[in-house]
């Protein structure tokens, strides 16, 4: 189901024309729709259902507040990983009843905050982390469950810079250790070991490295099991992955992962965790630009547009395509036109697309980026004193701006020089 189609001729977010949301907040700008975001939440839920369960929402893929409060207000649980992440899902009222804490890189003012204010319970990821949680714990008089992030050395077939499921990744414990890591975890105060946490990689599009790692998860259940520990909890980590080209395959559905779960770890009796970011916000959000020129270079022509990898940066970081579309539909039989699309930003890197067949289109023109609702603003940086662009909400046929474009004197003055100047 789609929340983004064109209405005579004009993009529509929901019931909003784009069109409106430009000229309200002048573009570029990003824009997220309700129905979808409930939409892929439900789905997720719905796909553990007769499974005791929590939908943990992994906030990097996008942590506006509205989005948080949103899935929260669903019943959302969210996986955070800063302590940043994690004051944003309070601030947004989700209790830390609610909360898990993944990370390599956990500091113990970290620690200290989600001990403090209420956790679910933290991923643990490497013993030096488990040593200072335990520590921590005990200086505040508190037990905390947890669980181990394990490593199962599964290829999760996806970009490498988003695979964390290898024996050469920096995530987990690696699984031929679990037994003597859990040893040392249940031995420890200020611990209480809970579970098993896995997390493979980001934007799979097959089901097969899920099910390989949730076979060796559920062995491994047995095994510890065995060995005296009380496994009631699994946290099976997120990672589905989206289409982003709709002329492809498309990747399984949150029902098929569901079923997924429920076979390969169904008859263990455990409380099922999962985390979810891409597939519940990727979707819901659209990057909206405003075509600057058309240059036509020797042998391409250039679409200059006014947004740049600084406010997404997919395409630069991984190779990523996104689909450009214009906001103004193309009249039927209309020749398409190539292009690179390309931003205005100081680097060769600033390449949206290369060799685009797409609708032709001309200065002054909106064009919408479409799967941008995931790792596209919480990415975005100022780099080229470009301002941070705006994030709008839409639910039918309203909608409201949730972060705002700050002014440039807001930029500026956020820097300081030093009284020697
Ligand atoms: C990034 C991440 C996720 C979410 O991955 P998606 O591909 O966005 O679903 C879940 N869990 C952990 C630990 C992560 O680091």
């Amino acid at each position: 189901m789609d929340h983004f189609l064109y209405k005579n001729g004009v993009l529509h977010a929901e019931d909003v024309p784009v069109p409106d949301i430009a000229a309200a907040v002048g573009a570029p700008f990003y824009v997220y729709s309700t129905a979808t975001l409930t939409r892929h939440f439900k789905l997720f839920d719905d796909a553990l259902d007769g499974m005791e369960h929590l939908v943990c929402y992994a906030m990097k893929a996008n942590s506006n507040q509205a989005v948080l409060k949103l899935l929260g207000d669903l019943g959302a649980g969210m996986d955070v990983v800063s302590g940043g992440e994690y004051r944003r899902a309070k601030a947004a009222g989700v209790p830390g009843d609610r909360i898990v804490f993944s990370g390599v890189g956990k500091t113990r003012e970290e620690m200290e905050l989600a001990l403090t204010g209420g956790i679910r319970q933290f991923n643990i990821e490497s013993e030096p982390e488990m040593q200072l949680l335990s520590k921590v714990a005990t200086e505040l008089g508190k037990e905390v469950p947890v669980t181990i992030r394990v490593n199962p050395d599964v290829d999760a077939k996806t970009h490498e810079k988003i695979a964390t499921g290898k024996s050469d990744n920096k995530f987990g414990i690696p699984i031929s250790r679990a037994r003597e890591v859990y040893a040392q975890a249940a031995a420890l105060p200020g611990l209480k070991v809970i579970g098993i946490d896995v997390h493979i990689g980001s934007q799979l599009t097959q089901l097969e490295p899920f099910e390989l790692a949730f076979q060796k998860v559920a062995e491994l259940t047995e095994v510890l099991r065995a060995d005296g520990h009380e496994i009631s909890r699994l946290d099976l980590g997120g990672g589905l992955g989206i289409p982003y080209e709709r002329s492809n395959e498309a990747p399984p559905l949150p029902v098929e992962f569901g079923a997924l779960v429920k076979k390969m770890v169904g008859h263990l009796g455990c409380e099922i965790e999962i985390e979810p970011g891409r597939l519940i916000a990727g979707n819901a959000g659209l990057m909206v630009s405003e075509v600057i020129y058309v240059k036509s270079g020797e042998d391409r022509d250039f679409l200059i547009i006014d947004a740049a990898m600084n406010d997404l940066i997919r395409p630069a970081m991984y190779s990523a395509h996104h689909d450009i579309i214009p906001v103004t539909e193309a009249a039927p039989g209309a020749e398409p036109a190539t292009y690179d699309v390309v931003g205005p930003v100081c680097e060769s890197g600033d390449t949206f697309a290369k060799r685009r067949v797409m609708p032709a289109v001309g200065p002054g023109d909106l064009v919408a980026f479409r799967s941008a609702g995931a790792y596209g603003a919480v990415m975005s940086s100022e780099y080229n004193s470009r301002l941070m662009i705006p994030e709008v909400l839409v639910h039918g046929d309203q909608f409201a701006v949730i972060r705002p474009r700050p002014t440039f004197d807001e930029m500026i003055n956020r820097d300081t020089i030093p009284s020697w100047l």
